[in-house]
């Protein structure tokens, strides 16, 4: 140690990580099992409270899916960034390290991995546990304002100390700086954007941040008034005004009283962020568009025609809902009629054929009017942050800036819900800590 308290060589770490989430948590305990001094600083006075948040309070860890099968869920671009990462940490590896944690998994449907526990706190845990057992330093209301370079040191900037005369921050020095405090989703947690700001003092090219996997809101009153159903068997289709589609997600959706929810329509959420942020930006109106729900997604047009048909002809004059076999909720079945401009739940037998038809495409499609997001503050990633071919996919660090690596939420990555967003957390952490501690 040098007389000011510094290590040799003036610096304060050899690597100093900079946010203790998920993916700062898991590098640093990988930089220090490898060797490595680690000096990781949280701004909050607590690690990984997303982990803790995450999955309603379960964490949905990772995914049972293979690493390209993963990878491919994060678009053609995130997948060409991803799928090196993926195949160094496939999401079994992942599932594979928290059970030699003391953290058993179960699979659970739609291709997710919980905690056998079901408790988030495990997870969280478990990652703080390591990183400390490793020899990871860990400083916790430390807020980083700035991350520059000074000769052949990275130099870490704390938000101003008021009782420095000068006002400004310690600083903290280390040949290796690994950037991950997150994107701007779920503020209140402590992820307010930070990173953006010093990327871009850097030079670094930025792809604006969106809110994605966000509840959608709608101003119609049905759909308020569907409060709390949920439909399981769900493919939902996002279209914008003129009719193009934006994409589909065949997963769960549920109605709230501000619009939709849960995967399904969290899933497709970014698009309607990027074309409103888009809309705001050319000083435009926010563009309409409708959330298409195909109620019946295992019974095809010809299918659910001839079933009403069949049901017409049944003694004892059946009703629609019946017709459909009983399992859609009413309310959802008369939202259905009135979007065909039919009668509610009329008599399979009174249906005329244009009335099936209206019918027929109301049930395979009930179009919802979604006038935006949520927006980040019930956002559960950002879509967007550092441009990619800013980026090594295979160490993470800078191509501008040796010995800086971001990597996380603060990557213009994001997948969709399913444990993708942790498995890519973990896997570009674990590249950035290897490439760290070499
Ligand atoms: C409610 C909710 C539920 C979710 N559920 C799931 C799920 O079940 N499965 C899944 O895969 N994903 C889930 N996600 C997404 C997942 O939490 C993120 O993808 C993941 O946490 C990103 O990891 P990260 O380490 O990059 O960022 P974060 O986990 O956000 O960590 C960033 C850390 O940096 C700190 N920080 C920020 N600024 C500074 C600064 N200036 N100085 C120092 N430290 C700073 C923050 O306080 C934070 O501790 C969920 C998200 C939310 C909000």
């Amino acid at each position: 140690m040098s007389a000011d308290g510094r290590k040799g060589g003036g610096r304060d770490a050899d690597v100093v990580v900079v946010g203790a989430g998920a993916a700062g948590l898991w590098a640093a305990a990988a930089c220090a099992r490898a060797g490595r001094d680690v000096l990781l600083l949280e701004k909050t006075p607590r690690a990984g409270t997303k982990v803790l948040a995450s999955g309603g309070t379960r964490c949905n860890l990772t995914t049972t899916l293979g690493p390209d099968e993963a990878a491919r869920l994060f678009g053609t671009k995130g997948e060409r960034f991803l799928r090196g990462a993926f195949r160094g940490l496939p999401p079994v590896a992942v599932r594979g390290h928290f059970e030699a944690l003391g953290v058993a998994t179960v699979d659970a449907p739609l291709d997710k991995v919980f905690p056998a526990s079901q408790r988030a706190v495990d997870v969280r845990d478990a990652l703080l546990r390591d990183a400390r057992e490793a020899g990871a330093r860990v400083r916790y209301d430390a807020p980083v304002a700035d991350v520059r370079r000074e000769g052949d040191a990275w130099c870490v900037e704390l938000a101003g100390d008021a009782n420095r005369v000068d006002g400004g921050g310690e600083v903290v020095r280390a040949p290796r700086a690994l950037l991950c405090p997150g994107g701007m989703s779920y503020p209140r947690t402590g992820t307010t954007g930070d990173g953006y700001a010093w990327l871009e003092r850097l030079g670094c090219e930025l792809i604006d941040p969106v809110p994605a996997l966000a509840p959608l809101s709608s101003d119609a009153p049905w759909v308020h008034d569907l409060s709390g159903i949920a439909v399981q068997d769900a493919v939902c289709t996002l279209f914008d005004a003129s009719g193009a589609k934006l994409g589909a997600r065949e997963r769960p959706v549920l109605f709230t009283h501000r619009g939709l929810s849960g995967p399904g329509a969290m899933d497709l959420s970014v698009h309607v962020a990027r074309a409103h942020a888009a809309a705001v930006k050319r000083g435009a109106v926010p563009p309409a568009m409708r959330l298409s729900i195909d109620l019946v997604p295992t019974v095809d047009r010809e299918a659910l025609r001839a079933r009403l048909i069949e049901a017409g002809r049944v003694p004892g004059r059946p009703r629609l809902a019946r017709a459909l076999g009983g399992e859609l909720p009413r309310r959802l079945i008369d939202a259905a009629c009135a979007q065909a401009g039919v009668p509610s739940n009329p008599p399979a037998a009174d249906i005329g054929k244009a009335d099936r038809h209206a019918l027929v495409e109301a049930l395979k499609g009930l179009d919802v009017p979604i006038d935006g997001t949520l927006g980040f503050d019930f956002a559960e990633v950002t879509a967007g942050g550092l441009a990619l071919h800013e980026v090594s996919p295979a160490t993470m660090e800078l191509r501008a800036h040796a010995g800086l690596h971001v990597f996380g939420e603060l990557l213009d990555l994001d997948g969709p819900i399913g444990g993708l967003n942790f498995q890519s957390a973990f896997a570009t952490a674990e590249l950035a800590a290897r490439a760290a501690a070499r």
